[in-house]
């Protein structure tokens, strides 16, 4: 058997959800990602009887989806058994949208010291399942099929690592307090043969499976220093934000790469930020702090990216030197009609403020959004009220100008 096919045939996966249409849907999914082996239940009782069984085997599930509204025995009792059965794989927790409910659950899901992975809102959104699914495997050192998206192949990637289809798209940050930019996020795309611009999301799981991860950090590394040179030169001192995937953290040798880039295009280590996600330092606790912490100690700046969305945000915060928070732009999105996003966004700004760090608000989209997380005293804005991912010709005349 080949290995790829061995080791989808090793994540094991139990559904627990009543509507049979839902149910089917996550199922189908998983066989389509590569995953065989998929239990269902129609409700909670059913799925911890399942459970005891593969138990009894002296098998495990390596993640379990669990509906919270269903007959006989809800999603909360069932996960209270699997707490009472030291479950430790990861939990999925499907659910309609009240974000009210699904905050609690999740609260008691960590109470319980499982190890949740994320909450899915219905209609299941396949990227996602696919992400939180990914999590697991890459635990398990694992391969998952992605489906690739339309108009994309594997070899089209690999050209890509020496054209200009992979190219740096800039999107500008605004000071709350003046409105004046200040610097830019370097944020990478693929532009396909067809025109068609895919966001990494699409493909860096790719570049990663091809061992190619470091070649494609370093072309966007490239591209974004130049324009931060360029800046310079203009008399216009920008932050340049970068994203660093998680597949670099630990790589001593890409740490010596961004050193040698600062100083290659005379950009001083101050005026650069490398932004990690919550969710990319779970599995590589250890050597992140180590990588994190030199970069921070030779000047450069740190933003933990896509805060609130992963899992145990506030400790993240305490072990590593962060001094930038991105808030996640699901606590943007809407705000003005959401009492908790309030909460949430005015909270963790007030935690940022006393920890010295500089808070981001992303994904800002309307004036309402704006003036919200100004009010509660957000330092930089960056969201499509204030300007889209720009290509270079776009982001050089909004500096220029
Ligand atoms: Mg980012």
């Amino acid at each position: 058997m080949p290995k790829s096919e061995q080791a989808r045939n090793n994540l094991r996966v139990l559904v627990a959800e009543d509507h049979s249409f839902q149910r089917e849907y996550v199922a189908n999914c998983l066989n389509q990602i590569g995953i065989h082996e998929v239990v269902t239940a129609t409700d909670g009782k059913e799925a911890l009887l399942r459970y005891d069984e593969m138990t009894a085997q002296g098998l495990v599930f390596d993640i379990i989806i669990s509906d919270l509204h269903m007959p006989n025995m809800d999603g909360v009792a069932f996960i209270r058994n699997l707490a009472e059965r030291n479950y430790n794989g990861g939990l999925i927790i499907l659910t309609a949208l009240d974000s009210n409910l699904v905050s609690s659950v999740t609260s008691m899901v960590r109470e319980y010291e499982l190890h949740f992975i994320g909450s899915l809102v219905k209609p299941v959104d396949t990227k996602k399942l696919i992400q939180y699914v990914s999590e697991v495997s890459g635990r398990k050192n694992e391969e998952i099929i992605h489906p690739l998206p339309q108009g994309l192949k594997e070899q089209d990637l690999i050209d890509a690592l020496d054209s200009d289809c992979l190219t740096a798209y800039y999107q500008p940050r605004f000071n709350f307090s003046d409105g004046k930019i200040t610097g830019f996020e370097a944020l990478a795309r693929l532009i396909l043969p067809n025109g068609k611009i895919v966001t990494p999301d699409d493909f860096l799981y790719l570049y990663a499976k091809l061992n190619r991860s470091a070649e494609f950090e370093l072309r966007i590394y490239e591209q974004a220093f130049s324009l931060a040179q360029k800046s310079l030169k203009l008399g216009r001192p920008l932050q340049l934000s970068i994203n660093l995937c998680a597949h670099m953290l630990g790589n001593v040798s890409f740490y010596e790469e961004i050193v040698e880039l600062a100083q290659r295009h005379g950009v001083p280590n101050d005026l650069v930020t490398i932004e990690v996600t919550e969710r990319s330092l779970l599995d590589n606790i250890a050597l992140s702090i180590e990588f994190l912490a030199r970069l921070r100690i030779n000047g450069f700046n740190l933003a933990i990216d896509d805060f609130g969305t992963g899992y145990s945000s506030i400790k993240q915060l305490e072990l590593l030197p962060f001094n930038e928070l991105k808030i996640d732009k699901s606590f943007l999105f809407d705000i003005e009609k959401d009492d908790q996003k309030k909460a949430i966004v005015e909270s963790t700004v007030d935690l940022a403020k006393r920890l010295n760090i500089t808070t981001v608000a992303e994904g800002v989209e309307s004036q309402a959004a704006w003036d919200l997380a100004k009010k509660y005293g957000c330092d930089v804005c960056q969201g499509y009220f204030t300007g889209r991912p720009l290509p270079l010709v776009g982001i050089e005349a909004l500096i220029l100008s």
